[in-house]
């Protein structure tokens, strides 16, 4: 602790955090149901216009599904960021309704496509389950994501054991994507559940960059562990655990700065982050956290894949889903990795940030 007391400045909602006792889980009221559901369908308003208006365009002067509409279709699909492998597999779901299915009215298109697109990432989501325990167990890390948040692998909400070690989220992704900001909602999704959360701040490229962080912690009510600009990043992390553990907390969030993932020398440092937080919590960190931004379509698509294969990622986030037509990326996403996209931002502010289900993203996509 001795880097922290010389060079480290704790800030944010230390007070605050003393007096809470640990919530019960916090099960969501109809109306706040009906409010996430709200903010989702505005968030992918623009998405849904643009596929709404394709659709409309390839049915256009068709009264059946037939050859003409389905690769119309195809198209709509690739230009709405899905993908073409996830594109492909939509389309043959399709082709094989058309086949057994006599007459398919060009009408009832809509509605086909987001029945075989929810089937699809049903199945995709029974592959992930799969594809996490299978990753985790590799990277030796014991129970994985399980294991700090027992019972649900779809949040990091639920408290840590008694007596447990917090659980460690490493947040990672290129320049700009939103990795800070969605440190900052997280962080105040659990302070309202009465977890007692810790952020640290290993992004030491940029004062700003920490001063960023600072103002989320202070809004979050979380508890922030920096050092001077500049300074070694593991060592922040290494601090932040020292401090989350002395001060029981429930969950740490690490900040990191962006970096490409052929930067070689940047994701070694990865690696030193990850290694020197076992020396604390072995298990740590529990989930690398890779941020993608949305708006960029294929690109994010392309970062994923990449840094995937530079370095182990256990769960996704991606962002600024709101104001872009290219939310149909999270399609492709979450049925070509098997790793789980675990949130979406659908805007800057602090309650911006979603839980990411599959059903309800399709509902949302295609409204009611
Ligand atoms: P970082 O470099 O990855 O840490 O990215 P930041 O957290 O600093 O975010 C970069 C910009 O993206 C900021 O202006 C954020 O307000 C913005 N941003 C982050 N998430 C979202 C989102 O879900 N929607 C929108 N519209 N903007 C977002
Ligand atoms: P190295 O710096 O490449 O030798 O890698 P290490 O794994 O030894 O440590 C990486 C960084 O983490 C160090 O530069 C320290 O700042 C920090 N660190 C590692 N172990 C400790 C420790 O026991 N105490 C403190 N305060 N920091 C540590
Ligand atoms: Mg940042």
């Amino acid at each position: 602790m001795a880097l922290f007391n010389i060079f480290g400045r704790k800030q944010g909602g230390a007070e605050e955090q003393e007096g809470a006792a640990v919530a019960p889980e916090q099960v969501a009221t109809p109306e706040q149901a009906q409010q996430k559901k709200q903010e989702l369908g505005a968030g992918l308003a623009k998405t849904r216009e643009g596929l709404f208006g394709k659709l409309a365009r390839a049915v256009a002067g068709h009264s059946k599904v037939d050859e003409q509409v389905l690769d119309q279709l195809e198209e709509v699909l690739i230009t709405s960021d899905v993908g073409v492998e996830t594109t492909v597999k939509i389309i043959e779901r399709i082709e094989k309704r058309v086949a057994r299915d006599k007459y398919m009215g060009a009408a009832e298109l809509q509605s086909i496509l987001r029945e075989e697109i929810a089937a699809l990432l049903q199945d995709s989501e029974a592959a992930d389950g799969a594809g996490v325990a299978a990753g985790v167990a590799g990277a030796g890390v014991t129970g994985g994501i399980a294991a700090g948040f027992a019972g649900d692998a779809a949040s990091p909400a639920n408290p840590a054991p008694a007596g447990g070690a917090p659980h460690v989220i490493m947040v990672v992704g290129v320049n700009g994507v939103g990795k800070t900001t969605t440190i900052g909602k997280i962080a105040a999704q659990l302070r309202t559940q009465g977890k007692r959360v810790y952020i640290g701040a290993a992004d030491t490229f940029r004062a700003a960059a920490i001063d960023q962080l600072a103002v989320w912690a202070e809004r979050a009510g979380a508890v922030l562990v920096r050092q001077q600009m500049g300074s070694d990043p593991a060592s922040v992390a290494f601090d932040t655990l020292k401090s989350a553990v002395a001060g029981r907390a429930d969950v740490v969030l690490i900040d990191t700065a962006g970096r490409l993932h052929n930067k070689i020398g940047l994701m070694n440092e990865l690696t030193k982050i990850r290694n020197v937080m076992a020396k604390v919590i072995p298990a740590a960190p529990h989930e690398v956290m890779l941020v993608l931004d949305g708006s960029t379509g294929q690109n994010a698509f392309e970062q994923a894949r990449q840094f995937t294969e530079a370095t182990r990622v256990t769960s996704l986030v991606v962002t600024k889903l709101d104001g872009t037509a290219k939310g149909g990326v999270v399609i492709g996403i979450s049925d070509r990795f098997h790793i789980p996209v675990r949130y979406i931002g659908i805007g800057e502010g602090i309650d911006q940030l979603q839980s990411f289900d599959r059903v309800q993203f399709v509902d949302a996509l295609f409204g009611d």
